[in-house]
């Protein structure tokens, strides 16, 4: 027997364990942007020690809810002049069935109930997929992402800071039509100083030779690196789970040293970052949700 689609893996990423890292007290209260904006913020859990600092990102835990229907459940059959049998799953999770002409419905629903874990993985995962979401209003009560948690928006009062992240993002009020372009300032700074910490941190501990990074906004594309030494990141970043981020600068890091994807650079981003394939399938699996769009 034949299936059509093969089984699917995906998992979701194991918690990471709490990452620390160090780097030379810079920190700003505040930071001028390249729009003009002004954005005060403080880096909730960060911890002074000395002159140092010690950043703890907590492991992340998914906040979508996956619904998974069970049902072995056979929308349709399609009989043709076949040998084997070939089980697919549509998006919506419906079943369809090709199997040879002779084949009787007992024959049929034997087969299904021979894969009917297979058939559930598969909904499960098409299921799992969450939908686009809706256009961005910014209006009280929207959630929006950072670290691959989802916290709702906030309307203040206060003249400023214009943005800052507390349990919920609170946003001044008179900011009123701007408010996408205070929030790109916003993701932008905080995922040039993730990004700084984690490429600090990975070239003390591999000696990477990086020129510069510059966060851009690029829409379907997390990092890039140009033969300069040049390190690019969208600033969506930061909306992901921390061990997203930590997986996406090793990739670009390691193209420091092999530029392309080789089996040298994929055993050399797994020695770096153990957890890779499960940041990427998040990534995968809610890339698209990571927008403010
Ligand atoms: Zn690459």
């Amino acid at each position: 027997m034949r299936l059509s689609i093969p089984t699917p893996v995906f998992s979701l990423p194991s918690p990471v364990s709490p990452l620390t890292i160090i780097v030379p007290e810079r920190r700003r209260s505040k930071s001028a942007t390249q729009s003009g904006i002004t954005i005060h913020y403080h880096r909730p859990r960060a911890k002074r020690v000395g002159s140092l600092f010690t950043i703890h990102y907590p492991p992340f835990t998914p906040s979508i809810i996956f619904p998974m229907p069970l049902s072995t459940e056979i929308s349709q059959i399609i009989r043709s002049k076949r040998k084997t049998y070939s089980l697919e799953v549509k998006p919506d999770g419906q079943l369809i069935v090709r199997a040879p002409e002779s084949a009787t419905r007992a024959e049929i629903n034997a087969v299904v109930k021979a894969k009917a874990a297979w058939i559930e993985k598969t909904r499960a995962r098409l299921a799992a997929k969450p939908a686009m979401p809706p256009p961005k209003t910014f209006t009280p009560g929207e959630k929006f992402w950072y670290l691959g948690k989802q916290y709702p928006l906030r309307l203040t009062d206060r003249r400023y800071p214009l943005l800052d992240l507390d349990g919920s993002f609170n946003l001044a009020r008179h900011v009123g039509g701007r408010a996408r372009e205070v929030f790109v300032a916003w993701y932008r700074e905080e995922t040039r100083q993730i990004t700084h910490d984690l490429i600090t941190s990975y070239v003390a501990r591999y000696g990477f030779n990086v020129n510069a990074v510059s966060i851009t906004s690029a829409r379907t594309r997390w990092g890039s690196c140009s033969g300069k030494g040049n390190l690019n990141f969208t600033y969506r970043l930061c909306m992901a789970p921390f061990s997203v981020v930590e997986s996406v600068v090793v990739h670009e890091l390691v193209h420091l040293m092999v530029p392309n994807h080789s089996q040298k650079f994929w055993a050399e981003v797994a020695r770096i970052n153990p957890g890779y394939p499960q940041s990427r399938a998040w990534l995968k699996q809610n890339g698209h949700l990571l927008t403010l769009d």
